[in-house]
């Protein structure tokens, strides 16, 4: 099984956002414990650092993520 390295950390991992969606659980599957690469939150981790991952960013808003690494 693949598994994202930040696991331990992340708050989505965790359930630690504000905002929990009702998906969380299929997102968890298809990003945590599968292809990591193509989460939000990683995407912006691996390129910026943990440090300009937004708290309320969910894995599948790519949008977001592509907006924040334009940026810089
Ligand atoms: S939400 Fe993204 S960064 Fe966080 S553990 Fe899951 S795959 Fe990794």
């Amino acid at each position: 099984m693949r598994e994202c390295p930040r696991l331990v950390t992340c708050p989505f991992f965790n359930d630690k956002m504000a905002n929990k969606p009702a998906t969380a659980e299929l997102y968890k599957q298809r990003y945590c414990r599968d292809d990591f690469e193509s989460c939000a939150r990683y995407m912006v981790f691996a390129k910026l650092g943990k440090e300009k991952v937004p708290g309320s960013l969910f894995p599948n808003d790519i949008k977001c993520a592509r907006d924040i690494l334009e940026k810089g």
